[in-house]
Parts: C-alpha cells; sequence; structure tokens
C-alpha cells in the first residue's frame, strides 16, 4: 500500500534522504525510526505530496505520488505531531468541515463526525471548543480529522509526542482498531516503545539511509540473544549457583558481587529458564529473583546508531516481564 523506492532529497550540501526504500504491506503498521535529524520528517513528506524528492518514486495505494499527486491525497490521511484544529470551533464543528472540504453532503458529513466523536472517546465534549480540550483529546479528534475521509493509508508523524502516558496508551488503542479494520499506517516515532508495540516491521534510518528493518523481536535478535538474570539470596551463595549456570549458560558467565546478581546468555528462553532452576534447586544458593531478559529496542538503537534514543524514551529500558 505505501511503496518508495530509490529515495533522495537534498536541502543544499545537506542529503536528508540518501536512497531510501520502504514497503508497507496492506493492513499493517510500519514504524519508522531514527534520531532526530535522520530523515523522517522529509519522508513522511514525500509520501503525502507535500515534497517533490530529487530522486526516487513514491507509490500509495496503486497511485504514483509524484505523477498524480491530487488522486493519491484522496487515498491517505495524515496527522502530525502538532494537531491540526481549528481551536475557536468544537470538535463536532471542526470534523464536519473537514467532512464538507471532501465534498461529503451536508447529512452525511454531520453523521460522520458524530460518529467518529463517539468513536475517538469525544461524544462528550464534541460540542465544546477546542480550546477547552486537554492535549490528548486535541490529538484523537485529529486523527480523527485525519480519517473522515476514509483513508486507506495514514501517515501519522510522531503521533504521541508530548502525551501523557494514559492518553498514549489511549491513542495507540485507536491506532491498533483502524489498523484490525484494515487500515495500512506508516508513523514516525521516538518512543521505541511505542514502535515495539505498534509495528509490525520497523525500519531504523539514520543519515537519510535505513540501516536496519525488521520487526521488534528480529532486530531484537540482531543484536543479541537472550539471558538469564540471577539474584541470590546472599553474597556467600554466589559460588554454588555459578557452576549450576555454567550447566545452561552459552557464554560467559557474569557476576556483580555487589548486586549479588549472575547473568548467563542463553538460548531456548522458558526451557531455559527452568532448566537453571531446576539445576540451581540442587545447590544451596537461595534464589530471590529470576527472570529471563531480551535486549530492548533502546539496546538496538545504541548498537545501530551509536546513540541512545532520545529520553522520551526511557520507559522502554524494561522488557515487559524481566525482573525490575
Ligand atoms: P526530527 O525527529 O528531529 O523531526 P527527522 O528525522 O524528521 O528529525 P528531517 O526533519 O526529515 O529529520 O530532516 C532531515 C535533515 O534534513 C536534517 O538534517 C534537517 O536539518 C534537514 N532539513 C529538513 N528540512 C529542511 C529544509 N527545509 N531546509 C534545509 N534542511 C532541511
Amino acid at each position: 500500500m505505501i511503496k518508495g523506492t530509490g529515495l533522495v532529497k537534498r536541502y543544499g550540501t545537506v542529503t536528508a534522504l540518501d536512497g531510501i526504500d520502504l514497503s508497507v504491506p496492506e493492513g499493517t503498521v510500519l514504524g519508522l525510526l531514527g534520531p532526530n535529524g535522520a530523515g523522517k520528517t522529509t519522508a513522511v513528506r514525500t509520501f503525502t505530496t507535500l515534497l517533490k524528492p530529487d530522486a526516487g518514486s513514491v507509490e500509495v495505494a496503486g497511485v504514483d505520488v509524484l505523477a498524480d499527486p491530487y488522486e493519491a491525497k484522496h487515498r491517505i490521511g495524515v496527522a502530525g505531531q502538532y494537531a491540526a484544529v481549528d481551536e475557536h470551533l468544537t470538535g463536532f464543528e471542526n470534523l464536519d468541515m473537514i467532512g464538507r472540504l471532501y465534498r461529503l453532503g451536508r447529512h452525511q458529513s454531520r453523521q460522520r463526525a458524530r460518529d467518529l466523536l463517539a468513536r475517538f472517546n469525544l461524544a462528550d465534549a464534541g460540542d465544546r471548543p477546542v480550546k477547552t480540550y486537554s492535549g490528548g483529546m486535541r490529538r484523537r479528534l485529529d486523527l480523527a480529522g485525519a480519517i473522515v475521509a476514509e483513508p486507506k493509508v495514514l501517515f501519522l508523524d510522531e503521533p504521541t509526542t508530548g502525551l501523557d502516558p494514559r492518553s498514549r496508551i489511549d491513542l495507540w488503542e485507536v491506532i491498533r482498531k483502524l489498523v484490525a479494520h484494515g487500515t495500512t499506517v506508516l508513523l514516525t516515532t521516538q518512543y521505541l516503545e511505542e514502535a515495539d508495540r505498534l509495528a509490525d516491521d520497523i525500519v531504523v534510518i539514520d543519515h537519510g539511509k535505513v540501516i536496519a528493518s525488521g520487526t521488534a523481536g528480529q532486530l531484537k535478535t540482531e543484536v543479541g540473544g537472550e539471558w538469564l538474570q540471577v539474584v541470590v539470596e546472599q553474597r556467600s551463595q554466589i559460588p554454588e549457583a555459578v557452576p549450576a549456570l555454567r550447566m545452561v549458560a552459552t557464554g560467559e558467565v557474569h557476576v556483580d558481587e555487589d548486586l549479588r546478581t549472575i547473568t548467563a546468555p542463553v538460548v531456548g528462553g522458558a526451557s531455559a529458564l527452568r532448566e537453571a532452576l531446576r539445576r540451581l534447586d540442587t545447590t544451596d544458593a537461595e534464589v530471590l529473583d529470576i527472570g529471563l531478559r531480551r535486549p530492548t529496542l533502546d539496546d538496538v538503537f545504541l548498537a545501530l546508531t551509536g546513540h541512545a534514543a532520545d529520553a522520551a524514551s526511557g520507559s522502554d529500558r524494561h522488557e515487559e516481564g524481566a525482573p525490575r
């Protein structure tokens, strides 16, 4: 549904896009990740007819965007970081206005506005001016505006930047539902957790080039496998526990005496965990905590780009289910 081939865009001496290929199958989410200045917004602008690339081709929902930008506009919705809503109009009036601009009839436009307000949990606030809305409500309204014309393809440029955690989760839910109904989404994000949770595939770009792509799981596996982290009750028990863990480890076992923690690389996930527990049970070591850890997308980002993602991604530092 979205396809970019050999995209190049230069601004004077800056090469914002340096030969990027992207492809998003129907009904899936592609997460475009990259540090500041990597070229994410430039890529979105070329897909949404706002910018002409110096080289390459762009296709959206079967339409050649460069040859027929007008037709392409009919097939896409765009929501950006800064909610494009009119503060002085109510939520209903904003959506109704967009419907009318898309030439939906008066009745259909109003009906669509009411439906969307209900769907985005804004029904109660629908007749209030948008200036009384919270940031999360504005962003939901903006996203509702982007789908008034029921586009098959949606571009979301940092859709949840600046939102509180609750609003972010609410918006993820809305995006998930759209995708479940067949919408194809390309989203840029600085939140690794967002890419991890929403994106079927992730493309990491830096300096205008694709430096890695795959599912979150594949990227994590590429950077490093999984490991067991064991905390024993007393430091004196470490020498007992280490040989037991060596039996299941696939590489060197590390010990942090101060934290009474032993780390062992493993393969096999839960079965390695069970085997380790079985072996530890045969020793006198008291296990205070044991957990299976995998690299986070943060680790992936650091390994690929040589620098950490924005501080905003701190919430990604612990993998779900991992010991804290
Ligand atoms: P951010 O996460 O900070 O929004 P980004 O990945 O979206 O970054 P872009 O905004 O696409 O990055 O910018 C890519 C590069 O192109 C940057 O070096 C930027 O300074 C440069 N650039 C973008 N727009 C222009 C412009 N209109 N004129 C000159 N340089 C530009």
